[in-house]
């Protein structure tokens, strides 16, 4: 019998509880209104392999640094066993433990016996029952298949989308924010090539368009290609499913854009774009296509007026908005992004129309920020200099070709997507990435 208290037998009373656990994740939890740290969370693993929450205030951080560093072996006793957080939950249990200036903590050998990791895995096809759903956060494992780029929200906020697979080639999204976006690249070029298993904690799940897919928290952390049972045991599965030796499973592949559905989006010229025809049964064609911006179209202006509730263009009747859609004179209306830009390539020039995340992305200030600043001149018809600024930029847009540019001979084609990249090819080939890695994936 262990002399230390197991985790599983610990109640609200369990006062002189003496315990001996791995500190796994440390993370602090943050407000995000003034980016203060609220206090410090940390998953205390035991032999048995169950885990518990702690909580470390910060006027108490000092004196209990010594566990704020993940991985060591603690025995901790004098503890206070409070409710476990209601909401965001990493550990699924109704009890947390509270450190107070009566705890002890020792510092003990690491004897193997405590395991390393402890999650609380979700299955892929679990993610879409849990969109909304914020009583606990959502721990998932997979291999890496692909991943986008870096990008950069107008707030300055770096995003990164990866797709993760199951054994049954199920895909999962997961959106990695700062930290956790640069932390995903350098695996991924520490990797060199080989394949990438994760364990990705503390997700939420979100949806954006038809699919759900998950969003890392505060408390997310990864884990890449660690020792961990149910990890090897993927990799195996995978291998045996899809015949290949764990060794030459593929590594990940970087695409201009990520979506759950992995759609094969084709890359082409202006000149294809311009002679696209839509197949019988299809309303419309996606494409890639990289260019240059080279001019900005200002008959129609710069922006649109829409309707707060469901962002269609509004009408102007007798100086009031009515929005056709919600059928009523619009209460309350907004003006977004409608900038129709003059793009190149080799093959040809057309022209593409950015709405308002797309703009706001190339362009790197909100549009209200925009309309504020020039309201003084009174002359908001003028294209401003700020969305002038993103002539000269090369970027691969995603865009649509639908029925009413074909039929009408409207190329302002709508852009759902956009990735700023290099100058075109000789020009810089360390950054020039996007084309020259599809290709060497595709080749090796
Ligand atoms: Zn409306």
């Amino acid at each position: 019998m262990s002399q230390y208290t197991m985790l599983s037998a610990l109640t609200p009373q369990s006062e002189t509880a003496s315990l001996l656990v791995r500190v796994g994740r440390v993370w602090q939890a943050i407000n995000r209104n003034n980016n203060a740290v609220l206090h410090t969370n940390v998953v205390l693993i035991d032999e048995q392999e169950n885990h518990i929450m702690g909580i470390v205030r910060n006027n108490q951080k000092e004196m209990f640094k010594s566990i704020l560093s993940e991985n060591g072996v603690f025995h901790i006793s004098n503890i206070k066993l409070v409710p476990g957080p209601k909401l965001y939950r990493t550990v699924d249990r109704d009890l947390a433990i509270n450190f107070f200036y009566k705890t002890k903590i020792e510092k003990k050998p690491d004897t193997g016996l405590i395991p390393q990791y402890k999650f609380e895995l979700q299955p892929f096809q679990n993610v879409n029952s849990l969109v909304g759903d914020v009583r606990s956060l959502i721990d998932v494992l997979g291999m890496v298949s692909s991943y986008g780029q870096l990008e950069k929200r107008s707030n300055g906020a770096k995003k990164i989308d990866a797709v993760l697979n199951n054994a049954g080639n199920e895909k999962v999204v997961v959106t990695l924010w700062e930290e956790r976006a640069d932390e995903f690249l350098a695996a991924v070029a520490d990797t060199n090539k080989s394949p990438l298993f994760v364990v990705i904690t503390g997700l939420l799940a979100k949806k954006f368009s038809a699919r759900a897919s998950l969003s890392s928290t505060d408390a997310t952390r990864s884990y890449f290609n660690i020792d961990y049972t149910p990890l090897k045991n993927l990799k195996h599965e995978i291998s045996n499913a899809s015949g290949t030796p764990v060794d030459t499973l593929p590594p990940p592949t970087i695409r201009h854009f990520v979506t759950g559905d992995e759609e094969d989006i084709q890359e082409i010229s202006i000149k294809s774009i311009l002679e696209a025809q839509i197949p019988h049964g299809k309303d419309l064609l996606r494409f890639f296509c990289k260019a240059k911006i080279i001019g900005i179209l200002d008959g129609n202006g710069w922006y649109y007026i829409c309707c707060s509730k469901c962002a269609r263009a509004v009408k102007q009747l007798e100086g009031k908005y009515y929005c056709a859609h919600c059928v009523e004179e619009s209460s309350s209306y907004t003006q977004r992004y409608r900038v129709v830009i003059h793009v190149e390539d080799a093959s040809g020039t057309t022209s593409f129309t950015l709405f308002n995340k797309e703009a706001e992305q190339l362009i790197g200030i909100p549009m209200q920020k925009i309309l504020t600043e020039i309201e003084e001149n009174d002359n908001v018809t003028q294209i401003p200099a700020a969305i002038r600024n993103i002539v000269g930029k090369v970027c691969t847009f995603q865009i649509k070709v639908n029925k009413y540019n074909i039929t009408h001979a409207c190329e302002e084609y709508a852009v759902t997507r956009v990735l700023e990249s290099s100058p075109l090819p000789n020009s810089d080939p360390h950054t020039d990435s996007v084309a020259a890695l599809n290709k060497k994936q595709r080749t090796s």
